[in-house]
Order: structure tokens, then C-alpha cells, then sequence
């Protein structure tokens, strides 16, 4: 693969620099890939479902859905995304810290002790409350700079955010009380939008409602925001001013069934693991520990470099080995193991197996594995530890 290289992330980072990685010895035992021309693929796509002067907030959180969020947001920088959206400072200190200059806009609240600190970094929180605004214009008016804020509404989702009949008397407070504070943006956040669309449509009224009256009174912020992924694909009236866009960029949906990618949008991640022994089980035998595998034949197992330890959880079904599919028969913290008594074609040791993603003909995605964990893709990807080596690649 051409111009690609390959990235440690946080758990190996703090010991080992991008340069030595040039003297490291591949095969690594296991990898995941990550195509960042399908990255590119994927974000144009969704920028052609919206209005041009539509904002495009990236959202960063969970490690950018497992995808390493770093690498992730130096790509989208690139491609003049507006904004990013997460979850914890440190999210935050790291993006600066990688020279990343994308205004950065919170998503969860801050504690009032935390407010030096984003104006520090140049991050923007969301409020909801007054005692967060107390903090933020005393730094602000401590350090003599304007800080933007996005109000957050509560519309049904009943998690952050003032409730939307308070917002108009929060603004004025705001507005009144506060003079090194911009009210940049208002958002709220959909509570099922999947699958049940008249919650939906009822909270984009209220949103609608309440950015009318603000518009009358001339208190309408620069920049309004409602739609996760299923508004956008779903709801192009939740557009707004930005979008919030997580899960599709990866190419991915929450559970299996929830959305309709557009054609051309695809996963951009593959996790791979090598081969690292062949055994031979014979009829009656135990494979791994405990009772889960008594061979009821005489059996060919692979030992697979990807355990549960990488994130492959107890339960995952099948993997790809020579172009096929295989069951996982047992499970470790550092490899599972693999039946390939039925394998149509040859393999050695340090063959590469495909955990997720395709190979041959063959693709298992992480739909597919998700439906036999009976899990959420957005959970399970989380469950993918940092010490999995990243490798990046433009195709
Ligand atoms: C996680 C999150 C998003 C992104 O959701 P997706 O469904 O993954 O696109 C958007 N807004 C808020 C407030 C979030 O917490």
C-alpha cells in the first residue's frame, strides 16, 4: 500500500516516538487498517446531502469511534471541516496539543473549575447552567478575551440541557449578566431518531419554535444545531445551520438495520490478525481452556493474534481465514482460537486472518458480528483496546 504508515496510539505512545517506528519489525500480531480515501469518500458524500452553507461538525468522541481520533482529525482538517465535537477535556488538550486549530465544541458539561481551562485552549463549552456561566465570565474577564458558548436544549431526551420554555429567559440572563460571553450556537440532541419519528418531529418544532421567537427578539445565535447521522440521512429539515455527524462517517450505523448509507459510503476500518500457530486436535480433546471446545472430530485449529484483550469479544462468531469463513471455537485474552478443519485451501503460520472486513470474496462486517454478539456496532468498536496497532493508508 502506498503511502501509508503506521500509528500508535495513546497506550504506546507516551514510550514510543513515529520515528522508531520505521526500525519496527511487521508483522505486528494483529493490526486494524483504516482507509482514509474512503474517509474522504464518506465525508464528501455527506456533505453533498446538505445545503453548501451548512456546517459540518465531525464528532471525535470514543477515541473517533475507534478509529483514533487524532489521525482522524488532522484528515478532516484537511478537508475543511468546520468543527469537532467531544466529549472530555482531555479529548480536547490532545487535539490542541497535536497542533489541531478546528474550533472544538463540547459536547457533555464542564465543571465550573474547568473553565480556564477551555478558554485557555480555545475550546467551546456547552452551558446549560448559571454556575458554569459564573466561572467562564470570570476567567473570560480575568484573561480580557470573549468566549464562545452553545447553549444546549433539552427537547426530550432529558439528559443535558435547559428545558426549551426557559431558554428565552436564559439567553436574556445571559446576555444582561454577562459581558465577555458570546452565545455562538443553540443545540439540541434527538432522542430516537431511528425509530421513532413523531418524538423526532415533535422535537424539531420545539427547536423550530423557539429559534423563531429568538429570531423576533433578535437574540438568535449564529449557529443552531440538531441532526446525529439517522438526521441527517433521515431528516434533512434537522440540518440547521451544522450537523453533528458521528457514526456514518465511519461508514458504520448504531445497530444493524437503523439507517440506509448513501451508495459510494463505506467502512473505512479493517482489523486483521496473523496466524500465529496451527494445532492438532484429536478427536475428544480439549481446545483452549475449559469445556468450551471438546473436538468431536479430528480438528485443524488456527490460533488467531486477536483476543479479547484486542476487543474481540467472548461470543464473536466467525473470522476470515484464506478467503473463507471460519468458526471462532474458543477465546483468550491475546488470540482465539479458530476451526480450519474445513478450509478449502492451504494456509501457513503468520497468514493473515480478517476479523472484520473482507477478504477474497469474502466480507464479514461489523453488522455481521454484531447481529451474533447481539450487541451495538457503536459499543462493540469501542470495546477495541489502544494497543492494536493503527495502520493508515490512502488508496
Ligand atoms: C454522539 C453524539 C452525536 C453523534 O451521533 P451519531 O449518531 O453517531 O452521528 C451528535 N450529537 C451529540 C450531542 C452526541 O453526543
Amino acid at each position: 500500500m502506498n503511502n501509508s504508515k503506521i500509528v500508535y496510539s495513546i497506550a504506546n505512545s507516551d514510550v514510543i516516538n513515529e520515528g522508531d517506528l520505521s526500525k519496527f519489525p511487521i508483522p505486528e500480531i494483529n493490526e486494524i487498517d483504516i482507509n482514509l480515501t474512503q474517509l474522504r469518500k464518506n465525508y464528501n458524500i455527506i456533505r453533498s446531502l446538505l445545503n453548501p452553507s451548512t456546517k459540518f461538525m465531525a464528532v471525535l468522541k470514543g477515541n473517533a469511534y475507534g478509529h483514533g481520533m487524532v489521525t482522524i482529525a488532522r484528515e478532516l482538517e484537511s478537508y475543511g471541516c468546520d468543527a469537532f465535537g467531544l466529549v472530555t477535556l482531555i479529548e480536547a488538550y490532545t487535539l490542541r496539543k497535536s497542533s489541531i486549530k478546528t474550533p472544538i465544541i463540547m459536547l457533555a458539561p464542564i465543571a465550573p473549575s474547568q473553565a480556564s481551562f477551555v478558554i485557555e485552549y480555545d475550546i467551546t463549552p456547552m452551558v446549560d447552567n448559571m454556575e458554569i456561566l459564573d466561572s467562564i465570565e470570570k476567567c473570560a474577564s480575568d484573561k480580557n478575551k470573549i468566549i464562545n458558548v452553545h447553549i444546549k436544549i433539552n427537547t426530550g431526551l432529558n439528559r443535558y440541557g435547559i428545558p426549551s420554555d426557559k431558554a428565552i429567559k436564559f439567553i436574556q440572563n445571559i446576555n444582561k449578566k454577562y459581558i465577555h460571553i458570546n452565545i455562538d450556537g443553540i443545540y439540541t440532541h434527538l432522542q430516537d431518531p431511528d425509530y421513532n419519528s413523531e418524538m423526532t418531529y415533535k422535537q424539531i418544532k420545539c427547536f423550530d419554535e423557539l429559534i423563531n421567537n429568538l429570531e423576533k427578539k433578535n437574540l438568535r445565535p449564529r449557529i443552531t444545531h440538531i441532526a446525529n447521522s439517522s438526521g441527517i440521512l433521515k431528516y434533512p429539515q434537522s440540518h440547521y445551520d451544522m450537523v453533528r455527524c458521528g457514526i456514518i462517517l465511519y461508514g458504520l450505523e448504531h445497530k444493524e438495520g437503523d439507517l440506509t448509507l448513501p451508495y459510494g459510503m463505506k467502512p473505512i476500518m479493517t482489523i486483521r490478525g496473523r496466524i500465529l500457530k496451527l494445532c492438532k486436535i484429536k478427536k475428544g480433546e480439549f481446545g483452549g481452556y475449559g469445556r468450551n471446545f471438546i473436538a468431536n472430530r479430528d480438528t485443524i485449529a488456527a490460533i488467531v493474534g486477536t483476543g479479547f484483550g484486542d476487543g474481540i469479544s467472548r461470543g464473536w462468531k466467525e473470522v476470515l481465514i484464506a478467503g473463507q469463513k471460519v468458526p471462532v471455537v474458543n477465546y483468550f485474552m491475546d488470540s482465539i482460537m479458530v476451526d480450519i478443519t474445513d478450509l478449502m485451501n492451504p494456509v501457513k503460520e503468520f497468514d493473515e486472518a480478517v476479523i472484520v472486513g473482507s477478504q477474497g470474496k469474502e466480507e464479514i462486517t461489523w453488522e455481521d458480528a454484531c447481529r451474533e454478539l447481539n450487541s451495538y456496532i457503536d459499543e462493540q468498536i469501542q470495546h477495541i483496546t489502544e494497543r492494536v496497532p493503527k495502520h493508515y493508508f490512502y488508496e
